[in-house]
């Protein structure tokens, strides 16, 4: 069908899935060397309470400068950084990098209450034996509670997850650090599964913060929202939203009972002195 459109549809499709392929081949080889010549860089993305706007904590949001295309965002590597491994070693990075920095921040701002950071962390890294005793080492060398961390675990990265996959998370969870569903309500996990799960939060998918904005709001989109962060309050989890985009959006999130907030309302993701100036305008 393509060629009989004329010209050389065919050559022109097979040359991007060409250069799709030799992006992803050049991508996923140069990761390794990427790491150890500091083309990683990250982004914080405050967290700010719904009531009254102020800053929770940041969370961690790792970008590849890569010197031919640019400043890479995860969607793009992370997948690959996964299938070849990498992503322990650049997990591992990102943690002890995101740590400190909220150790600088917690001692720049004294006053400021417990400032949280929150670290992604991908199926492969849940699975690594080393994950408590890395996070710990990375806890204890950088002085910072275990409290102010929170890890943040896809739904769909623990539908299914038995026992063993559960551990660590629940020793973590014991030591005070909080793990996150991110992406909540996307991976059709059963609700009643929840108990099981040494979680402490949940982060509704940006999909039910989009709803928000409709004029009027759906009331099945409504009842959702409602059912959810009834559900996860009485199993005392705390409700993060994420994707909030409007003040509109904001305020029904708010009038619905979540607890905190992300989105480009408040703020995008940024380099670390953006979170400084927060944290400086809250104290005022
Ligand atoms: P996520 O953890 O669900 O992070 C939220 C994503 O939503 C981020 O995309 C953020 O920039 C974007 N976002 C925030 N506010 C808004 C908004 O108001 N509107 C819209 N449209 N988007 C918003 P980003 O930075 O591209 O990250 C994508 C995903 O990559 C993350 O999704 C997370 O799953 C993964 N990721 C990022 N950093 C890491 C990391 O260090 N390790 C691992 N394993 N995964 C990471
Ligand atoms: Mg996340
Ligand atoms: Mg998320
Ligand atoms: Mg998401």
């Amino acid at each position: 069908r393509a060629k009989s459109a004329g010209g050389n549809r065919f050559e022109l499709a097979d040359a991007e899935a060409d250069a799709r392929a030799i992006t992803r081949h050049g991508l996923t080889t140069a990761l390794p060397t990427a790491l150890e010549r500091g083309e990683f860089f990250i982004e914080y993305q405050p967290l700010v309470h719904l009531g009254d706007g102020s800053v929770h904590g940041a969370e961690a949001l790792v970008r590849w400068c890569h010197p031919q295309h640019g400043v890479l965002g995860p969607d793009r590597f992370i997948p690959l950084a996964e299938d070849t491994g990498l992503i322990v070693p650049l997990g591992r990075w990102v943690l002890q990098e995101a740590v400190r920095q909220a150790r600088f921040w917690q001692a720049r701002h004294s006053d400021g209450g417990p400032l949280r950071i929150n670290v992604n962390l991908s199926p492969t890294q849940l699975h690594h034996p080393r994950l408590v005793a890395d996070t710990v080492d990375v806890l204890e060398r950088s002085g910072l509670e275990p409290g102010a961390l929170c890890l943040e675990v896809t739904e769909s990265a623990l539908i299914g997850a038995d026992e063993d996959l559960l551990k660590p998370l629940r020793q973590l969870a014991e030591m005070g650090v909080d793990i996150a569903l991110d992406d909540f309500g996307t991976g059709y996990s059963n609700l009643a599964n929840l108990r099981r799960l040494p979680v402490s939060v949940l982060k509704l998918d940006r999909s039910f913060t989009r709803g928000m904005q409709q004029h009027p709001v759906d009331p099945v989109d409504l009842k959702i929202v409602e059912g959810i962060v009834s559900l996860a309050h009485s199993l005392e989890l705390a409700v993060t939203v994420e994707g909030v985009e409007t003040g509109a959006q904001a305020r029904r999130l708010r009038d619905l009972g979540c607890d905190t907030a992300q989105g480009w309302y408040y703020a995008r993701p940024g380099a670390p002195d953006r979170i400084h100036s927060l944290l400086l305008a809250d104290a005022v």
